[in-house]
């Protein structure tokens, strides 16, 4: 999200109810219907698809149709975020057919293969969760598409194919995002980690993709920019978790402190400054600086 909720550390109520409304705003809004019969999708189609690479290492890409029917690499928790996803078996029919249409399994690859020769890692399966959204409003904003790594190993994409005419051009960018979560996976305890976490990795798949930036990273107009760096600067040193909730999704759903994904924005910005001043740095060193010394300079959203 992306909402990109990055991190599968056990969650509390309240954090586990935010990223429901904001990830995917499915399960507060709409009730997952018990499975009725017929509302099986009849598609025999095999729906996963394996990447091997060079130098021997794997992962697969796997598509959930409906909670009943998932099988590795994806566990039961892709569920938490998205309750009602597979409940219209019309809707998933079509968002089946869209994703085959548009090549999507090849676009996950690509940008896979794109991402590790940018900065080398071990590739994550990927579990691709067909998204309801007409229950809710935010994957809508997010084109269509978002995004969790829940593991080194697992990425979680939300998409909904039949929300974004583009999708191809555009779902490239979330997979070079969470990627560099994956590569870069550690703990992160505070704001600070959180804001620079998510800056470095969409700056990232900008790097891969200059001619997408996801919606969380340009929410800010110019003359929003800087009145949310002087409230999100001071609680840098807050706990993650809280910080996260406020600063990165922000919004009317978190006490409209900062705009709607104001931090996503700032970090961004943050290391494009940064970035720019230093040219030489490739996003592996990028990604070794300390979060502490990205703050040298002011975020940078002129480009954005
Ligand atoms: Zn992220």
């Amino acid at each position: 999200m992306t909402l990109y909720k990055s991190r599968a550390e056990p969650v509390s109520d309240r954090t586990r109810t935010a990223s429901l409304l904001l990830l995917l705003a499915l399960s507060v809004l709409a009730c997952a219907r018990a499975e009725a019969p017929g509302d099986r999708v009849a598609d025999a189609r095999p729906r996963a698809h394996q990447i091997a690479f060079e130098d021997g290492a794997e992962s697969t890409v796997w598509i959930t149709r409906q909670r009943s029917e998932l099988v590795a690499p994806c566990p039961e928790s892709v569920y938490q975020f998205s309750a009602d996803a597979g409940s219209d078996p019309e809707w998933t029919r079509r968002n089946l057919e869209l994703w085959d249409e548009a090549g999507l399994f090849g676009a996950v690859e690509q940008a896979l293969r794109s991402s590790r020769a940018a900065m080398p890692g071990a590739p994550p399966d990927v579990c691709v969760v067909l998204a309801e959204s007409p229950s809710g409003p935010v994957l809508e904003l997010m084109g269509g598409i978002g995004g969790a790594t829940v593991a080194p190993d697992l990425v979680v994409l939300y998409v909904a194919p039949s929300l974004n005419s583009d999708i191809l051009r555009e779902l490239p960018f979330t997979i070079a995002h969470e990627y560099h979560h994956a590569v870069t996976w550690a703990q992160w305890p505070t704001g600070l980690d959180v804001l620079l976490r998510e800056g470095r990795a969409h700056h990232f798949a900008w790097l891969l993709y200059p001619d997408v930036l996801h919606p969380s990273a340009r929410a800010l107009s110019p003359d929003q920019v800087d009145p949310s760096w002087e409230r999100i600067r001071p609680a840098l040193e807050s706990p993650a978790r809280e910080f996260q909730d406020t600063f990165m999704f922000g919004g009317p759903w978190f006490g409209s402190v900062v705009p709607r994904w104001a931090g996503y924005t700032i970090g961004y910005c943050l290391v494009r400054a940064y970035a720019d001043a230093h040219p030489e740095l490739s996003p592996a060193s990028l990604a070794a600086v300390p979060s502490a010394e990205f703050l040298a300079r002011p975020p940078d959203c002129d480009a954005v």
